[in-house]
């Protein structure tokens, strides 16, 4: 009997070690429920500026959990914030925005400093992160490139192909950094474009990865193997959440990019790209998953939980890929310089930005004509049986048109109308924004179907609208009248 009892004591203390062992604890699954509570309120959407975040360094400081140093400025003078946090012995440098149009990640630092400072139920889990790790953080490398919602910096650099000239003041300041505290992982954070997707297929690769190479051969060392495991395992939380959107950027050799410098210079280095996710074009969601996957990697560096991961795994991470359009209309049937023939359609959204930088706008052009095989739509139609259909100009005053409504708007979409003239005044080119109809001070429209044309037409059937295609967004007609983010005035 007491043999038995001694028995089952070492099984359940085996038991314990395993679960602990197993990623028993690494679930930080809590966390993402909790996320609203540190979510920054003051970042809401992707176009804060470093004016908006020189109130919330100020903040920080006061909490006295982060020394906060200036550690340099850049090309037009704006200081660059140097945050350090914690007393452990492994050192973990994280830095974003150096293209300053690629804000999700500055956002997620911020909920993450949120919940650095605060004091509540997740104390154990913190405490742990500031005993183990000393962290650093850069948050916003390219502010002026954050002003104008551009990639490259003042001087027209893109401060992630500068690492090795240094030429601007930005990189320089991340090389001293880098230099002086001598790093064991870095986080290289950024945004790629939404039209990426997780091998071919219609996922959206919406978080991407890459352990960069430290010379042209692509070598595997201990240090770039640490910062493979701690990519399987953000993986592997990721995926739990959004099954088959993960994916991995090519690692061919470039000397100029930080992250290949960082890890030759024996930083575990890791690239982390935010891409798109359906329906979510402020990247918010995609905020919060940057969130819960840096906790996810902290929590496992600071614990070594991520030595576990087996590196033979990342093989199975589908690359990179480029096949995805804003909009796919499918077997479309055109007509064109006296031919006519069964196309697809890719449509594309480019930014137009606002002239204060704060918000952007969308212009639709055909990207593609053609076949196309295994790409894929945010939004897609299948055109079947449909008629291509030019829309048409209908004219009506300045004072009738500020009448109109979405419903009213969609009526005359029904009726085949896609642009308004108005009969009284000249109209404004560029975005129209919250319209359904795009606006032109031309007599007439042109119908024609052409690569880089704007997009604007209609999908019949017995000459009756089914889709309508305005700027480049695809309208259903069967569902509510909803106006588009922005239309067009031509
Ligand atoms: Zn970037």
């Amino acid at each position: 009997m007491m043999k038995h009892f001694f028995w089952s004591k070492i099984f359940l203390t085996l038991l314990l070690l395993c679960l602990i062992q197993t990623g028993f604890s690494q679930d930080l699954s809590f966390l993402w429920d909790q996320y609203g509570i540190y979510r920054e309120p003051a970042l809401k959407d992707r176009f804060f500026k470093h004016s908006d975040l020189v109130p919330l360094f100020q903040k920080l400081e006061k909490s006295g959990l982060f020394k906060i140093e200036i550690a340099g400025g850049s090309a037009q003078g704006r200081s660059v914030y140097h945050l350090t946090a914690g007393r452990g012995k492994i050192k973990v440098l994280l830095w974003s925005q150096m293209h300053g149009d690629e804000t999700t990640a500055t956002r997620a630092l911020f909920d993450f400093f949120n919940f650095l400072k605060a004091n509540d139920k997740n104390d154990e889990l913190r405490n742990k992160l500031l005993d183990q790790l000393e962290l650093h953080f850069v948050p916003m490398l390219n502010p002026d490139g954050a002003e104008m919602f551009k990639r490259r910096n003042a001087l027209d650099i893109d401060i992630n192909r500068d690492a090795r000239m240094l030429v601007s003041p930005e990189a320089r300041i991340l090389m001293d950094i880098a230099k002086k505290i001598k790093p064991d992982f870095g986080f290289n954070l950024h945004d790629q474009s939404t039209l990426y997707s997780a091998g071919r297929s219609k996922n959206t690769a919406t978080i991407s990865f890459l352990d960069p190479a430290f010379n042209y051969a692509k070598d595997m060392d201990d240090v770039r193997k640490k910062a493979r495991q701690v990519i399987l395992l953000m993986n592997n939380v990721l995926q739990k959440l959004m099954p088959d959107k993960v994916a991995k950027y090519n690692d061919d050799y470039d000397p100029r990019c930080f992250g290949d410098t960082f890890q030759g210079m024996g930083i575990a280095t890791i690239l982390i790209e935010s891409g798109g996710y359906p329906g979510d074009p402020e990247k918010e969601y995609i905020r919060k998953l940057n969130f819960y996957a840096l906790l996810s990697a902290l929590n496992s560096i600071a614990d070594q939980s991520y030595l576990k991961e087996d590196v033979v795994q990342y093989e199975k991470i589908p690359e990179n890929n480029r096949s995805l359009y804003n909009v796919l209309i499918r077997n479309v049937k055109i007509t064109k310089q006296g031919s006519v023939f069964l196309t697809n359609l890719g449509i594309n959204h480019t930014q137009v930005k606002d002239s204060d930088y704060r918000g952007v706008s969308y212009q639709g052009s055909i990207d593609e004509l053609g076949d196309v095989e295994r790409v894929y739509g945010y939004d897609e139609a299948d055109a079947g049986d449909l008629n291509y259909t030019p829309g048409k100009l209908k004219i009506l005053t300045k004072k009738e048109w500020e009448n109109l409504n979405a419903e009213s708007e969609v009526q005359l979409i029904r009726e085949g109308y896609l642009f308004i003239k108005w009969s009284d005044a000249k109209s404004p080119a560029g975005p129209v924004k919250n319209r359904l109809l795009n606006l032109t001070n031309s007599t007439s429209v042109s119908g024609q179907v052409g690569l880089n044309q704007a997009a604007n037409f209609l999908l019949t059937k017995q000459d009756k609208p089914v889709f309508a295609i305005i700027n480049g967004f695809l309208l259903k007609l069967d569902q509510p009248a909803k106006v588009l983010h922005n239309t067009f005035g031509y």
